[in-house]
């Protein structure tokens, strides 16, 4: 039951000053984010580069509360690709970005967080690399949706997300199963209502086998994004069955996140892509971190406690 509790605490000021200002804080928060600067997000990408694995950078950064912010989130990005490019990484690393960066949730929302992803997306298929639409809460997937299918109509490699806790989403995988696309398959991370979402993990697990199936299927590129074991095997299996080549799909996991499984994959012959974020927003990426895993809050309790 602590998950609820953490993903409401994610949206509170008070917790992110407290959490923020944390001395030890900073250690936990290392072992998910590669640092607070571009140039530390470039060194651990080249780092996994040279390890076989791919990558998604994203930027950190959510929930902006003005056109300026918003501006500054879009030149984050064509920075980092600026980068991408110059070091020659643009064919094993691309972007993953979150609409509510780019003023989604601002008046006329929607078609400034286009305006400015349309421009980091330009500039991301002129150094060869892609561009992936994060999913946010339930609320924000009907704009990221059709923003992500008008991008698709200029730059096809344009990803999308799907996240089986919803309800919605079999049919969503239904419409995106087609040629040409990518679809990273995740649970969610999100607290979502019972009215849109399923509450019992099994049956969000049960709901990702099925969108498995139906993304495997079809004819576009599946990214399936999970540390999952039980659905990494059956994803094995299905796209074994299906007749699908290792190119054909993708697994992608966190940065810091079941590290010898990513390396044992990559060593299978499996495509990894290891999502890697950095900047110096992390509080809201580093409490949906927490939620998913008691563990990881024990780890930072104790470290509180020990330290303090
Ligand atoms: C590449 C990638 C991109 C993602 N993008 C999005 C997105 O756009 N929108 C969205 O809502 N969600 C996104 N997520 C998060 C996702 O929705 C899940 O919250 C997260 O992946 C945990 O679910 P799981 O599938 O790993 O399964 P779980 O059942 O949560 O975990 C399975 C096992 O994985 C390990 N594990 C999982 N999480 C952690 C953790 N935090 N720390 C340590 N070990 C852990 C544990 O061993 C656990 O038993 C993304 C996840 C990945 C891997």
């Amino acid at each position: 039951m602590l998950g609820p509790v953490l993903l409401a605490a994610a949206r509170s000021d008070n917790v992110r000053r407290l959490v923020s200002a944390a001395p030890v804080t900073r250690s936990v928060v290392n072992r998910f984010v590669a640092g607070e600067r571009l140039d530390e997000s470039v060194a651990v990408t080249t780092a996994l580069v040279d390890r076989g694995l791919d990558v998604t950078l994203d930027h950190l950064g959510e929930d902006v509360t003005g056109r300026a912010e918003a501006l500054r989130s879009r030149d984050a990005y064509l920075a980092l690709i600026d980068r991408l490019a110059a070091e020659h990484l643009g064919a094993r690393a691309e972007v993953s970005v979150k609409l509510s960066a780019f003023g989604q949730a601002l008046p006329g929302g929607h078609d400034i967080a286009y305006r400015n992803v349309l421009d980091v997306v330009e500039a991301a298929t002129a150094v060869g690399t892609t561009v992936t639409l994060d999913m946010e809460d339930h609320t924000t997937a009907d704009s990221t949706l059709a923003i992500h299918a008008d991008l698709r109509g200029r730059f096809p490699r344009t990803g999308a997300v799907v996240q089986s806790y919803l309800f919605r989403t079999e049919k969503d995988c239904l419409a995106l199963a087609g040629t040409g696309s990518r679809v990273r398959l995740v649970k969610g991370a999100y607290r979502e209502p019972a009215s849109v979402a399923h509450q019992d993990k099994h049956e969000v697990d049960r709901s990702y086998v099925r969108c498995l199936r139906i993304l495997l299927a079809g004819s576009g590129h599946p990214m399936i994004a999970t540390h999952d074991p039980r659905l990494i095997r059956v994803a094995q299996s299905l796209a074994a069955r299906l007749g699908r080549t290792p190119d054909a799909y993708e697994f992608q996991m966190l940065y810091g996140i079941r590290e010898a499984e990513q390396e044992r994959l990559a060593g299978l012959g499996h495509r990894v892509r290891v999502y890697v974020p950095y900047g110096t927003d992390w509080y809201g990426y580093f409490m949906r971190r927490l939620a998913e895993r008691p563990a990881n809050l024990a780890f930072f309790a104790r470290s509180l406690v020990s330290r303090g």
